[in-house]
């Protein structure tokens, strides 16, 4: 690590703020510089090696170097930079990938829209659900229900729909007509002498008392990551997908999944849906979908969310949304290419054979006296440590001793997430556990 008033350490002290990083205590802590990428690993500005067990951010599959999104987007950079889809306008990376991704749907979908960030994404999605109930002639149906702990971004919507309190407080969050209800983690939710099937019975009892209470004809939707990421890696009960889809079904209302995370192999499969037979009238994507070399995200609906969305349109003569940047050449060409690589080289299928491993390594760790839960799918997966004093304390040691040893996790209070790229071995995996075993030996 360089040092001295002009390092770079020095300057992102003066000058950057920093997301999801305490910005007083940055002042004394500084960065880590990342400088170079290599398959799974990161280096720094020092030149030490990290193995970047979350894939940066749960985004890059192809792992940091891959030459082929790099040429990708050289060559559709050289022949079109930017163009844009207001007024009828297309370009054709953006027509292939639409048709590609519709293609590739656990469901069948109608269009697609595309924007730049999951936030983005959610929040678009938050406007259409409103949109297409006053082009229903329900005004009254505007209601979103999303879960504790569930994760939908940042924006004034989306992070209104994430059930987390840091995204709430002092933003003066969350806007009316957001609903939460509870998250599906057995581990810490279920009652004594309950099975997981009962939990996951309850679970869709609360989501229909709380229909219930505020009335079905005023919810439009409800949103949910398939398996919840930033809440802490949360791997629902086997049913409990099929009991939450029965509940929607009954009281006519959409589901959305929030594949932000899941989508393009996480968890064994192209789309988490398929994983749970989850059957949604809108899907959310990003991340993978680039290996997040470019910021892109889409979301995909099915008719019975298009139609009106179009009637309503006619009606006022334009659909008025729109982001400079929707549907980016650039992106959609690296998207292109990145989705073609993960079919080529079979990753969903690394995903769930490599998966299956990592999973076997981190449950082989639920005996240690540290741990309180192991869970996962695929290759996302999270070790829950007993907490310490202060709840968060001990993840946040942890997940400092880990990188000292040169593997990056992240700790989400005390649960420690696992999301390596798509493209990791088993042999790398060995090195992640190896490092997290005597990390936890450590802290003991
Ligand atoms: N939805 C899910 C499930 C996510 O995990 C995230 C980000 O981690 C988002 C939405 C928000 O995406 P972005 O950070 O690109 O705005």
């Amino acid at each position: 690590m360089a040092s001295g008033m002009n390092s770079q350490e020095a300057r992102d002290i003066a000058y950057h703020l920093h997301s999801y990083t305490n910005a007083a205590r940055h002042l004394e802590v500084g960065p880590l510089v990342i400088e170079r990428g290599e398959g799974p690993y990161v280096f720094d500005n020092g030149g030490n090696r990290y193995f970047e067990a979350m894939a940066g951010l749960w985004s890059v599959g192809l792992g940091f170097n891959e030459q082929r999104l790099v040429d990708a987007a050289t060559r559709q950079m050289k022949a079109l930079p930017f163009y844009h889809s207001f007024s009828h306008k297309s370009h054709g990376p953006v027509i292939d990938l639409a048709e590609k991704l519709i293609s590739i749907a656990p469901v069948p979908m109608s269009k697609i829209y595309f924007t730049n960030s999951g936030s983005e994404a959610n929040d678009t999605v938050v406007k259409l659900l409103w949109y297409r109930s006053n082009a229903l002639g329900q005004p009254q149906r505007k209601k979103i229900i999303s879960r504790l702990r569930g994760y939908h971004g940042v924006t004034v919507a989306s992070a209104s729909l994430t059930g987390l309190p840091n995204n709430h407080r002092s933003f003066d969050l969350p806007i009316a007509n957001v609903l939460h209800t509870m998250a599906p983690h057995f581990g810490s939710e279920g009652k004594e002498g309950e099975s997981e099937e009962e939990f996951a019975t309850r679970c869709a009892e609360e989501l229909e008392a709380l229909i219930q209470r505020e009335g079905p004809d005023t919810i439009a939707a409800f949103i949910a990551e398939p398996v919840m990421g930033a809440g802490g890696v949360i791997v629902p009960p086997r049913t409990y997908w099929e009991k939450i889809q029965a509940v929607l079904k009954r009281h006519d209302i959409l589901l959305v999944a929030d594949e932000v995370i899941c989508a393009f192999g996480r968890t064994g499969k192209m789309f988490a849906c398929e994983t749970y037979g989850i059957e949604p009238d809108i899907l959310v994507m990003s991340k993978q979908i680039t290996s997040s070399y470019f910021p892109l995200s889409a979301f995909m609906i099915n008719e019975r969310v298009f139609e009106p969305i179009a009637q309503e349109s006619d009606r006022i003569g334009v659909l008025g949304h729109g982001f400079t940047a929707s549907g980016h050449p650039v992106g959609a060409a690296v998207a292109l290419e990145n989705i073609a690589i993960i079919e080529e080289r079979d990753l969903v299928r690394n995903a769930a054979e490599t998966g299956a491993y990592m999973q076997d390594r981190l449950n082989a760790l639920a005996g240690h006296p540290l741990v309180v839960e192991a869970r996962g799918i695929g290759l996302i997966g999270a070790l829950e440590l007993k907490p310490g004093e202060i709840p968060g304390q001990r993840g946040a040691l942890m997940n400092r001793i880990m990188q000292d040893k040169g593997v990056i996790s992240r700790n989400m209070t005390d649960a420690m997430a696992f999301c390596p790229p798509l493209i990791v071995s088993r042999a790398q995996i060995d090195e992640m556990m190896g490092v997290v075993t005597e990390s936890l030996d450590i802290l003991q």
